[in-house]
């Protein structure tokens, strides 16, 4: 299969509009820039599009899909509107990166929800991911647009990497404005709870849902309770280790490391922030903002991780990063990806 690309600008023209509203309808399946990551989609009706997306991915059937809307007027068609807080929370969050876990109607197909009687459902803050939904004019599945287990693709070339040829149509937005998944909230109880943090955090939903909960499981104490949680992911290549500590002892701990896998003619690669960068020994470093650039950090940090992967180094480093208000959700993909291997220096 030849991948048809089409950029931003592309999505105005009629024979492209036609393009990708036909493939939706005929089971295709057309990545899209999202405001949080790239997202690999297919409509929701449709199982064959389903399919493809998990077989292209390689996800395990029993993690469940996020169902993207344009807007809100069919959301009740397809799940239950509750709870006396889902107003505010739409209100407040939508169109953007929240995910919001609702019990599903009768009518979503059990196809995409890993058997749950619940579903994910999110109004991208994008124009061009809610350009993409209202030409396939049917609810569009849409998971992170990576290879399972691999970092979420927030640059095209990441795209390209993981589907080119794979994909029918791929539409090149250039770089995520966010860089990390959505907030995935539950709020099918009469308290809402986090399953997964993201850039909309713990302390912006408290603010108009004061009881709202963090799961256990994202405090890492509890078996998941939202399936994606389980499995390995954002992992790079190599061995990644963060590094954490006062900031003498973080450079000195790295370059000691560093010395000993030359030493063993193993190639090296840290990512660091701006405030260091000069400090590393490490040939291959990535820059991954300043310090005090949470937003930065998040839209960099998948980027940091493949590319150490085309650096095609056996070992490395990472700082952690503890600023700002989008570091839990930062800490919790990097954890991830190391598999929590995180060493303490002082
Ligand atoms: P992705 O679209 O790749 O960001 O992955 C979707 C995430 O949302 C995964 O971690 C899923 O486990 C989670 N998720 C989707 N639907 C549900 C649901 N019904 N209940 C709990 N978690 C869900
Ligand atoms: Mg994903």
């Amino acid at each position: 299969m030849k991948s048809r690309i089409y950029t931003v600008d592309d999505l105005q023209r009629q024979e492209v509009q036609r393009d990708i509203q036909t493939t939706f309808q005929r089971g295709g399946n057309v990545v899209f820039p999202t405001e949080t990551v790239y997202g690999i989609g297919a409509s929701a009706l449709n199982q064959e599009g389903i399919n493809g997306i998990y077989a292209i991915k390689g996800r395990p059937q029993d993690n469940p899909l996020i169902m993207h809307l344009v807007d809100t007027t069919s959301l009740e068609e397809y799940v239950d509107v509750d709870q006396p807080y889902i107003n505010t929370l739409m209100e407040r969050f939508w169109p953007g990166p929240l995910t919001m876990v609702f019990t599903k109607k009768e009518i979503v197909p059990h196809y995409f929800t890993g058997g749950l009687q619940t579903v994910g459902v999110r109004i991208p803050g994008s124009d061009v991911a809610r350009k993409v939904i209202a030409i396939a004019g049917v609810p569009v599945c849409a998971p992170s647009a990576n290879i399972s287990g691999r970092p979420s693709a927030t640059l095209f070339k990441h795209v390209l990497e993981d589907f080119q040829d794979k994909v029918d149509i791929l539409i090149d937005g250039g770089k995520s404005e966010v860089g990390l998944e959505s907030t995935v909230l539950d709020v099918t109880s009469d308290t809402p709870v986090i399953l997964r943090p993201g850039m909309i955090t713990y302390e912006m939903i408290q603010e108009v849902v004061p009881s709202v909960q963090m799961n256990q499981e994202v405090l890492g104490e509890q078996t998941p309770k939202s399936p994606g949680m389980k499995y390995k992911h954002y992992a790079p290549k190599a061995l990644l280790t963060i590094v954490e500590g006062n900031k003498d002892d973080v450079v000195a701990y790295i370059n000691q490391q560093t010395k000993q896998h030359h030493l063993e003619n193993q190639r090296v690669g840290v990512i660091v922030t701006d405030d260091v960068k000069h400090r590393f020994i490490a040939k291959h470093q990535f820059v991954i903002g300043r310090l005090d650039q949470d937003a930065e950090i998040a839209s960099n940090l998948f980027a940091a991780l493949r590319e150490m992967d085309t650096l095609d180094v056996d070992y490395i480093y990472s700082l952690s990063f503890h600023q700002g208000s989008y570091s839990e959700a930062i800490m919790n993909r990097l954890l991830k990806a190391a598999n929590n291997r995180i060493i303490k220096v002082n």
